[in-house]
């Protein structure tokens, strides 16, 4: 969906990678690496033969890159077209591509009390997050900002009557960023699955999903340091987990003195300043990837909350000031590479 700074993501899978390599035999893994939604994916199954996993990956090249331009935020397709029509708040027939995204995003936007708000796609081009041509160098207008603040659109403002659709508030463009990559992982283990492939893991970006085990041993993935190079912790992935992290690291600019981030709280209009990474467990990648953004626009104050009206057991939130806030049951599971300096497990 975005352009990432891939140097960085190429840096983390690398790590990762060199840990799950340490602990395989070779020929029963096959891997490979593919950018698609601006992001390196790297898919690695396990046990399997060649032929059939080329094929395999070969199925998850052409579906990932079939999701990028049906729901690519601001490139022409079928996203781009709904929200041309969506602005003009009449009745229109809704592509089917687009439409799983809006009905799945009902019920995230609501449980996370609209801090995971789809609708928000204005916004995030006013910040120049759709953009293929690099950051913004200043953040926007404050008047501008307000604007669409007040406007308040919500993805409780698009009405579906059969295949029809409209949007009740002109200022609702949908961007789904927050969810989407999950949602394409969620449907490419279920394809792999289809495919007889019980060991597996999909990895886009330190976002990933898991089937099976690595061998004899669970699959083990690193969580990036949100302000260091390498990994904070360490984690063991169960069968058919996900595993989605958001951070201020990933697209940012400064303007004096100042981080400017692509994670907004729709409630003030601007990045959200309290956090600055979050890590979620679930079985559910689209729930993982719109939970980790959610519980990150909630801070360390609001996060208990979202994350229990997500059903989200494992969290980890690191706040501003580098104190870790993390599930009970998350801490169980977690391994640091280095104790944190100030930890709060609730
Ligand atoms: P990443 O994909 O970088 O891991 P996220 O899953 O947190 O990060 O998604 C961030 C993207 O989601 C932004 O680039 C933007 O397109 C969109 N977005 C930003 N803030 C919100 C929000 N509060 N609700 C929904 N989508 C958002
Ligand atoms: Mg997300």
């Amino acid at each position: 969906m975005k352009a990432k700074p891939v140097l960085v993501k190429l840096a983390l899978l690398l790590i990762v990678s060199a840990s799950l390599q340490a602990c395989s035999q070779p020929p029963r893994e096959h891997r490979e690496t593919l950018l698609v939604f601006g992001t390196l994916v790297e898919i690695t199954l396990y046990d399997l033969d060649e032929k059939k996993a080329t094929e395999v990956i070969s199925g998850i090249r052409e579906d990932l890159n079939a999701m990028n331009f049906m729901w690519h935020p601001w490139e022409p397709g079928p996203l781009g077209r709904t929200n041309e029509l969506l602005a003009m708040t009449r009745w229109f027939s809704g592509n089917p591509s687009v439409m799983p995204l809006i009905e799945r995003s009902r019920k995230l936007a609501k449980q996370s009390h609209n801090l995971y708000n789809p609708a928000i796609g204005k916004l995030i081009a006013l910040w120049g997050y759709h953009s293929n041509k690099g950051l913004a160098s200043r953040p926007p207008p404050a008047e501008e900002i307000r604007k669409l603040v007040e406007a308040n659109p919500q993805i409780s403002d698009i009405v579906v009557d059969g295949i029809r659709m409209k949007s009740n508030n002109p200022a609702v463009q949908l961007d789904f960023g927050a969810m989407a990559k999950g949602l394409a992982i969620d449907r490419e283990i279920d394809f792999i699955k289809s495919q007889g492939v019980k060991n597996a893991i999909i990895n886009a970006g330190g976002d990933l999903k898991a089937i099976g085990k690595h061998g004899d041993r669970p699959w083990r993935i690193g969580i990036r340091h949100p302000r260091k190079d390498g990994v904070i912790a360490a984690l063991n992935v169960n069968d058919g987990e996900s595993v989605f992290t958001s951070g201020d690291y990933e697209r940012f600019f400064e303007y004096q003195g100042k981080r400017y981030h692509h994670i907004l709280d729709p409630r003030t209009g601007y990045p959200a300043d309290q956090s600055i990474s979050v890590t979620v467990i679930h079985p559910d990648a689209a729930t993982a990837d719109a939970a980790a953004t959610a519980i990150f626009v909630a801070g360390p104050q609001q996060w208990q909350q979202i994350a229990k009206d997500m059903g989200i057991r494992y969290v980890m939130l690191i706040d501003k000031d580098n104190t870790v806030h993390i599930t009970r049951a998350m801490n169980a599971r977690i391994e640091f590479t280095e104790p944190p300096e100030k930890i709060r497990i609730y």
